[in-house]
C-alpha cells in the first residue's frame, strides 16, 4: 500500500485521519491518503503566505525561476512513470494515454510559461503632456488552485505552471479521486530547488472540508477552479465574500457538426477521439454529434463500427484504450443515463466492473436528460440536419459553451461557422490540438475567464500601471 501525504512548507506530512484512493479496474484500495480539513488548509494558506511575503521566489528574476522551473519540468519527465502509474491506478486512465500524452504535456506547460513569463514584455506609453506611462506585472500572491480527477497532473500543471512562473505561491487541492500524482509532483518541485512553501499541495474532500476552507480564506488572491459548473458557483460565491479574483473551467456538452462535403475518414477518426478518449471524461468531449442528412447513414456504420474496434481492458496494459470510469459513484451516475434511454442505443452500454462501452446513441429528444446535459462518459448521441443554419442553432442550443467541432471541406463554410458557434474553442477538421498561447474557457455554463499565454498572465498577476513625468 503506498501512503501520500500533504506537502506543506516543504515537508510531507500527516493528517490525523486519511481516506483511500481506490484502483478502478482492480476495485481495491492502493494508496492511504492524508485527509486534510480546514486545520490543514489554514497551514498550507499560512505557508504559502509566508513563502509569498517574506521568501525569495516572488523577488527572484525570471531568468533565476525559470531556471528551476525548467529543472523540475525535467524531473517530471524522468518520473514519467511513477507519475503516469499514480494518475492509472487512481482513476483508472489508460497508461499509454497518461505516459504518452497527460505526463509529457505537464512537463511541457512548465517548460512553456516559465519561457512564456521570461519573454513577455510589457507596455510603455507616450503620452502627449510631457509623462509616460509603462505596465508591471507583478505576481497577484498566495493562489488557490483546486483540480479534477479526470486529467489529474495535466490540469494540475496547467494551473500550477502559469502560477509559478509569474512569481507567485499555491496551495494546490487536488481532487480527492486523484491524489497521488500532486504529491509526486510536489516532491519533485522541493528536488529542483523551488525553495519550501511555494508549492503546497492540501489533500481532502471539497465542502464542508479543504476545498472550501481553501476557497473561502481571505488571505487567499486567486482562486483558479476546474470542475464542474454547480461547484463553480459555489466557490464564486465564497470568493465573492472575500472580492477574491476566480478563474473557473467547468462543464461542457461539445457539438460536433459533420457536414456532407466533410472528409469522411477525418471525420470518423476525429470524432471516435472526441468523445471516446479518457472514457468520455473529458469536460472537451465531442458528445452531441450532427451529422448531415445525406452523409448520416454512411458516417453512423463507419462511426459505429470504429466504436466496436475500441480495446476495452485494464488500463495498465499498453494496448487498452479504454478502461474503467474513474468511481463506482460516477458509473452509477454515466449507466443512470442508460437505464432507461431517450432514444435508441445502436451499441454499447455497461460493461464489466466500472466500464461503459462505447455507446452510441440516435433519436435521442432534444430536450432528453441524455442530449442536454454533460455525462462526462463514453456516450454520444447523433442527431441529423439539413441546413448550415440548422446545424448552428443546435449546437448553440446548449447552456454550456466550452468547445465545438466543425468537419466540412469548405474553406469559407468552416470560416462562417467558427463565427457563429458560441463556444471558447473550435477545432476545424481536427480536435483537441492546442496551442499554449491561445485563450482556453468556456462561454456561459462552461466559466468565466481565460487561461493560457498572456490570458494567463492577466489571471496572475496585478497589472501595475507607473506614470513618470520627463522634466524638459
Ligand atoms: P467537481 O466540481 O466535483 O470537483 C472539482 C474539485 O473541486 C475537486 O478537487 C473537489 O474536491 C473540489 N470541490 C468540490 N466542492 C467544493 C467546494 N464546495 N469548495 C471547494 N472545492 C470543492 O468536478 P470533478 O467531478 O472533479 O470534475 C469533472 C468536471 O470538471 C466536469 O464537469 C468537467 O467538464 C469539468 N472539467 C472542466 C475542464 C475545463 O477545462 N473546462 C477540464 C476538466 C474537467
Amino acid at each position: 500500500m503506498e501512503t501520500f501525504g500533504h506537502v506543506i512548507d516543504g515537508e510531507e506530512r500527516e493528517s490525523g485521519a486519511t481516506f483511500d484512493s481506490v484502483d478502478p479496474y482492480t476495485q481495491e484500495t492502493w494508496a492511504t491518503v492524508a485527509l486534510g480539513g480546514a486545520a490543514e488548509a489554514d497551514l498550507a494558506v499560512t505557508a504559502a503566505r509566508r513563502a509569498f511575503d517574506e521568501g525569495p521566489w516572488p523577488r527572484m528574476g525570471f531568468a533565476e525561476r525559470g531556471a528551476l522551473i525548467l529543472r523540475f519540468a525535467d524531473l517530471l519527465e524522468s518520473h514519467i512513470d511513477e507519475l503516469a502509474m499514480a494518475d492509472t491506478r487512481d482513476m483508472g486512465k489508460p497508461i499509454s494515454d497518461a505516459r504518452g500524452k497527460d505526463v509529457p504535456r505537464a512537463a511541457q506547460n512548465f517548460r512553456f510559461f516559465a519561457d512564456h513569463a521570461r519573454l513577455a514584455m510589457a507596455e510603455t506609453l507616450p503620452m502627449d503632456t510631457g509623462h509616460h506611462a509603462y505596465t508591471r506585472y507583478e505576481p497577484a500572491g498566495v493562489v488557490a488552485a483546486v483540480a479534477p480527477w479526470n486529467f489529474p497532473l495535466m490540469l494540475e500543471s496547467w494551473k500550477v505552471a502559469p502560477a509559478l512562473a509569474w512569481g507567485n505561491t499555491v496551495v494546490l487541492k487536488p481532487a480527492e479521486d486523484t491524489p497521488a500524482s500532486a504529491t509526486i509532483m510536489a516532491r519533485l518541485a522541493l528536488e529542483a530547488g523551488i525553495p519550501p512553501g511555494v508549492l503546497n499541495v492540501l489533500h481532502g474532500y471539497g465542502p464542508d472540508s479543504a476545498g472550501s476552507a481553501l476557497t473561502e480564506d481571505p488571505r487567499v488572491d486567486r482562486i483558479t477552479f476546474t470542475g464542474e459548473s454547480g461547484t463553480g458557483r459555489v466557490i464564486t460565491a465564497a470568493a465573492a465574500r472575500n472580492l477574491t479574483p476566480v478563474s473557473l473551467e467547468l462543464g461542457g456538452k461539445g457539438a460536433n457538426l459533420v457536414f456532407a462535403d466533410a472528409n469522411l475518414d477525418d471525420a470518423v477518426d476525429w470524432s471516435i477521439k472526441a468523445i471516446f478518449t479518457n472514457a468520455g471524461q473529458v469536460c472537451l468531449a465531442g458528445s452531441r454529434l450532427y451529422v448531415e442528412r445525406p452523409v448520416l447513414d454512411e458516417f453512423l456504420s463507419r462511426f459505429v463500427a470504429a466504436a466496436e474496434r475500441l480495446v476495452i481492458g485494464d488500463p495498465k496494459d499498453p494496448g487498452t484504450q479504454l478502461g474503467p470510469l474513474a468511481s463506482e459513484e460516477h458509473w452509477r451516475k454515466v449507466t443512470g443515463y442508460l437505464d432507461n434511454p431517450a432514444g435508441k442505443v445502436l451499441t454499447g452500454g455497461p460493461g464489466e466492473g466500472w466500464v461503459v462501452r462505447p455507446t452510441v446513441v440516435v433519436d435521442a429528444p432534444k430536450d432528453s436528460p441524455i442530449q442536454c446535459e454533460e455525462i462526462f462518459g463514453p456516450v454520444v448521441t447523433v442527431t441529423p440536419f439539413d441546413t448550415e443554419a440548422e446545424a448552428v442553432r443546435e449546437a448553440n442550443d446548449s447552456p454550456y459553451g466550452l468547445n465545438a467541432m466543425i468537419f466540412t471541406e469548405n474553406l469559407s463554410r468552416a470560416h462562417r461557422v467558427a463565427a457563429r458557434l458560441r463556444a471558447g474553442t473550435i477545432w476545424t477538421n481536427c480536435f483537441f490540438i492546442r496551442d499554449l498561447r491561445a485563450p482556453f474557457g468556456g462561454f456561459a455554463d462552461s466559466g468565466w475567464g481565460r487561461e493560457g499565454g498572456t490570458f494567463s498572465r492577466e489571471f496572475f498577476t496585478e497589472p501595475k500601471a507607473v506614470v513618470m513625468a520627463i522634466r524638459q
